[in-house]
């Protein structure tokens, strides 16, 4: 019998899973090059060449018992070390290793977080659409996942109006992405002046610590050298999740870290707290051989104009085909307006065309679909005929 709070995990188990393994089915049935499968973010850029080579030269030449072995729980000093001097060098921040805390990927970094901030029944705001399984990751510390709408006449930035008012006296932290899944749009410096403004009066106003999470996957996927503004530098309750899954193409690796900054609340107790999250949450530690990696690659890049030229090409295909998109500005999804109100209508409708897309309910962006194209640019190219044929039956 499995636990009551698992039930509905289990009826409402992921939509983009589900599509994951529909694709795979449908390519065996009709041939990969026939199918059009834009559900899933898993990169198809490969890790970069220095990664492959830092994995050969820690087998050959470092210590096995380092190299397989436990160590602290925060991970290696040497590697936290890499990643707070990277991060001084580009955003002129003045981290430590102590500031560091290595995890299981962006997921464990944000559970991580919430487990150390939270209590039961205090609550966390969001901007709509949102990553789906920010509602379970809060959940998990039974806490509530509060929703500001979106904004689809301001190209889909926070409502600053609405987050006002969504804060309560009992908001413990608000989670932030940036570039976004799945709009791919990106915050610019503005937005995130008017989110630390309404941050700080509302600490003055309830007398307590808001914290501000930074989920930052998609950090480095900026296209045309945007700027995705570092969040600690606009407000002191800023905590970072970061995630190498799709900077460098190791989502199946599980490997990001943690940022606590100095000025952030009682920041010494909140990094041993998070120390033992990490431990007591099950991760133990980050993968120990990842560790070592990003020490040796934390300078490294992956092809983001290969995500630029997709995107470029899907949003002008796409437009032309007369579907309604937002441009992207970064990460790799492109957010389209489904031509009828029931966007699941019209992902049903899609699959005729074996076009696979995640309708945007997924993401509490209902009348939207997601198109990930993190895949070949072949794929993109056979698939906008088929786009066009799907357009021409809504009458567009
Ligand atoms: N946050 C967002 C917005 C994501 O899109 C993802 C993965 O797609 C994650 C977090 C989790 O990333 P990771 O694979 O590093 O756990």
């Amino acid at each position: 019998m499995i636990s009551k709070k698992m039930i509905p995990l289990v009826n409402n188990n992921s939509v983009i899973r589900a599509m994951f393994e529909e694709g795979k089915q449908m390519a065996e049935k009709y041939g990969a090059e026939n199918v059009y499968d834009f559900s899933i973010g898993n990169p198809n850029v490969p890790a970069p060449e220095a990664v492959k080579k830092a994995i050969m030269d820690i087998m050959e030449n470092e210590d096995p018992v380092k190299v397989h072995g436990y160590m602290s729980n925060a991970g290696f000093p040497e590697t936290r070390a890499a990643i707070a001097d990277n991060l001084n060098r580009r955003f002129d921040t003045h981290f430590t290793e102590k500031n560091i805390i290595m995890t299981v990927g962006a997921g464990s970094a944000l559970n991580v977080l919430l487990k150390t901030a939270l209590d039961a029944g205090d609550e966390v705001v969001t901007f709509a659409p949102y990553f789906v399984e920010y509602g379970n990751y809060v959940a998990n510390y039974d806490a509530k996942l509060v929703v500001v709408p979106a904004n689809p006449e301001g190209g889909f930035m926070p409502r600053t109006d609405k987050f006002a008012e969504a804060i309560t006296p009992a908001t413990k932290a608000v989670i932030i992405n940036n570039p976004n899944n799945p709009t791919g749009v990106i915050y610019p410096e503005s937005v995130i002046k008017e989110i630390a403004a309404v941050l700080t009066a509302k600490q003055e106003e309830y007398g307590h610590v808001i914290y501000l999470i930074s989920d930052e996957p998609y950090r480095e996927l900026a296209y045309g050298g945007a700027e995705v503004p570092y969040l600690t530098k606009y407000y002191d309750n800023t905590l970072v999740g970061y995630s190498y899954s799709k900077s460098l193409s190791l989502p199946g690796e599980r490997i990001g870290y943690i940022v606590i900054p100095d000025e952030s609340d009682e920041a010494e107790q909140f990094i041993e707290a998070a120390t033992i999250a990490n431990r007591v949450g099950g991760f133990v530690n980050a993968p120990s051989l990842m560790q070592l990696v990003i020490a040796r690659c934390v300078d490294e890049k992956c092809n983001v104009e290969y995500y630029e030229k997709n995107g470029k090409t899907l949003y002008d295909g796409l437009t032309e085909a007369g579907f309604s998109c937002v441009k992207p500005e970064g990460a790799f999804y492109l957010w389209m307006k489904s031509p009828v109100e029931d966007e699941k209508e019209f992902v049903q409708a899609a699959k005729k065309y074996n076009i696979l897309m995640v309708p945007g309910s997924s993401f509490a962006g209902p009348g939207y679909v997601r198109i990930s194209y993190c895949v070949s640019y072949e794929q993109i190219e056979r698939a906008l005929p088929k786009f066009k044929e799907l357009a021409k039956e809504y009458g567009l």
